[in-house]
């Protein structure tokens, strides 16, 4: 099961490099079927095999020789690996689904933040559908549902004062991911993610400052962060919540 779960994630990851590269140019995710960017022959099915591809092509377009990025089998194996861990986590169940779902609107919206620097509202209103559809299973099945409604305010509300705080420290995309991880996490679990995602953020941009990669004016991208951050909190939340208030809180 571990196996096809693995499988399964490389041909999402493949689907998510689509979304990646066609969102950012405005371009529809699903037409035209994928072809090279450089030469635009329309690939065969044998070049689309996530990472054996690029193995056996050398890393290079069959029909143009052109290089096709490392970065495509990376995102692959990175899709791969992450709905792996939430199924050795999770097991099959509902939260499974819930959290590879948010890992995939993670990984599109976190690669695209960091590559454009913008979030782009059509996904994460595709992303508030489907939180909306786990509120509704939830409902269905008689769960607490209103922790995700509470998780999603409390994320837009804020990254929104820190924005306002900040003065566009961060931007308005930002809070609309923080509200797209309240609705799928709940309450506490978001209070975990940004908490890391802020952390990890900070430090990452201190030691880029004196490493001189970049300056303290230089805008860098959030998104990638807050990725990172409910990802961790995906896998380890509850951990780091009890930890942190059996620490500090009592
Ligand atoms: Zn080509």
């Amino acid at each position: 099961m571990g196996t096809f779960v693995f499988i399964l994630g490389l041909a999402f990851g493949s689907f998510f490099n689509v979304c990646i590269y066609r969102i950012p140019r405005g371009e529809s995710i699903v037409f035209p079927p994928s072809h090279c960017t450089h030469c635009n022959n329309r690939l065969k099915f044998y070049d689309m095999i996530p990472v054996l591809s690029y193995i056996f092509l050398r890393g290079r377009c069959r029909y143009c020789k052109e290089k096709i990025s490392i970065k495509y089998p990376i995102i692959e194996l990175l899709t791969g690996f992450s709905f792996l861990l939430i199924y050795l986590r999770y097991g099959i169940s509902l939260n499974f689904f819930k959290y590879t779902v948010l890992t995939g609107f993670m990984i599109v919206i976190g690669f695209i933040d960091f590559y454009t620097t913008d979030v782009y509202t059509s996904s994460i209103i595709a992303g508030m559908i489907f939180g909306s559809i786990f509120i509704i299973i939830n409902i269905f099945l008689g769960h607490n549902f209103m922790d995700c409604i509470f998780g999603a305010m409390f994320g837009f509300a804020v990254i929104g004062l820190i924005i306002l705080i900040s003065k566009g420290g961060m931007g308005a995309g930002d809070a609309e991911i923080a509200g797209l991880i309240g609705i799928f996490l709940g309450l506490k679990l978001t209070v975990t993610a940004l908490s890391l995602s802020i952390i990890i953020g900070g430090l990452t941009g201190i030691i880029l400052v004196m490493l001189k990669k970049k300056s303290m004016k230089d805008y860098f991208a959030f998104g990638p962060f807050m990725s990172i951050g409910a990802y961790i909190a995906i896998l380890y939340g509850n951990e780091i919540a009890n930890w942190y208030l059996s620490k500090f809180m009592l």
